[in-house]
């Protein structure tokens, strides 16, 4: 078989396997590896193909990654008090995990709660350097070993500052790439939870997962009031008038927040309630699609400055391979979309 095709049901079948031991039998001493793996999967979403080929990706890439997904976790959890460090969830069984503690510096130092804000600052570009520094020492360097071998069956280094994805595994990423984030996001909630150090600042705290992966309420509440600016007042999903009252009208993942977990601006619609929850996890149908898409064209630099106001990534190249990669999966999972 060459190169170009997709991996073999077999291969398929060796990745999902290989990748099991790798819970079961690797060491987690912080949440990075959680981190990496999500990191890996989105980005072959983000910038790969549905063949057999491999995908080089710089560390720096993946620090980016890094950023933003512990972005959010670098705020106290709930009443953990408004003091830098305090209420910081612990990332790590011995001191608190360093991407943690440059990311609470960087925001105490540049006085910014908005990844997007901080995108533009000054300073950015070190703080990167230092987090794909710790990358490349710790998850990037320890991830393939377990059981007590070392397997490299997801990337090579090349020392240089990238790393290799192997023939196929992009392909393996992008169509498990629910089951990858799941199993990630599990992993990580319970190293979390089972850390001594954080069961002060969790008290009886019930939202753990949304506080860890979900979107921060002051951000949903900006999309809110910014969409209603620029869209109107009628459902995207039904077309019918929503009315005035701000409870009355949902903040909707476009494509699912089951489906792929890292907010975009661009994947915002505002829907009635009752519309949102009877799409649920499920992909929109085509008609909605092609009005999403052209919704997309249409209003790029406004959803732009809505996501730069909220504080929330706006791409639209990663949005649009985003949904080209959700519409063909659900295609080949069997899903109807
Ligand atoms: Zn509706």
């Amino acid at each position: 078989m060459s190169k170009t095709s997709p991996p073999s049901a077999e291969a398929q079948l060796a990745f999902l396997l290989t990748l099991q031991r790798v819970f079961a039998e690797g060491d987690f001493t912080a949440t990075y590896k959680f981190a990496l793996l999500m990191a890996l999967a989105d980005l072959s979403i983000e910038l790969g193909e549905d063949d057999g080929f491999g995908m080089r990706v710089s560390i720096t890439q993946v620090a980016e990654q890094f950023i933003a997904l512990y972005w959010r976790q670098s705020e106290p959890y709930g009443a953990g008090g408004d003091d830098t460090n305090q209420g910081v969830l612990i990332q790590n069984k011995g001191d608190q995990a360093a991407v943690l503690s440059a990311l609470v510096d960087f925001r105490a130092r540049t006085g910014t709660s908005s990844l997007a804000q901080a995108r533009t600052m000054e300073g950015y570009p070190e703080l990167v350097r230092v987090i794909a520094t710790i990358v490349s020492a710790k998850p990037l360097q320890y991830l393939q070993n377990f059981g007590g071998t070392t397997q490299e069956f997801l990337y090579e280094r090349d020392g240089r500052g990238f790393i290799c994805l192997k023939p196929g595994i992009p392909y393996c990423l992008r169509r498990f790439h629910p089951l990858v984030q799941q199993l990630s996001r599990t992993h990580w909630i319970d190293h979390i939870k089972s850390n001594k150090r954080n069961r002060p600042i969790l008290g009886d705290g019930d939202d753990l997962e949304s506080f860890l992966f979900g979107t921060s309420r002051h951000s949903l509440e900006v999309i809110k009031r910014e969409l209603k600016k620029m869209d109107g007042d009628g459902c995207f999903y039904c077309g019918k008038r929503m009315g005035d009252r701000m409870k009355d009208i949902d903040v909707d993942h476009y494509i699912p927040f089951s489906v792929y977990g890292r907010d975009l601006t661009h994947n915002f619609v505002l829907a009635h309630p009752r519309c949102n929850r009877s799409k649920s996890d499920t992909l929109a149908a085509k008609p909605h699609l092609e009005k999403w898409l052209e919704r997309l064209a249409r209003q790029d630099d406004n959803l732009k400055e809505i996501g730069f106001t909220a504080g929330i990534l706006a791409d639209s190249e990663t949005i649009s391979n985003v949904t080209r990669w959700a519409y063909q999966n659900a295609v080949a999972g069997g899903a109807s979309a």
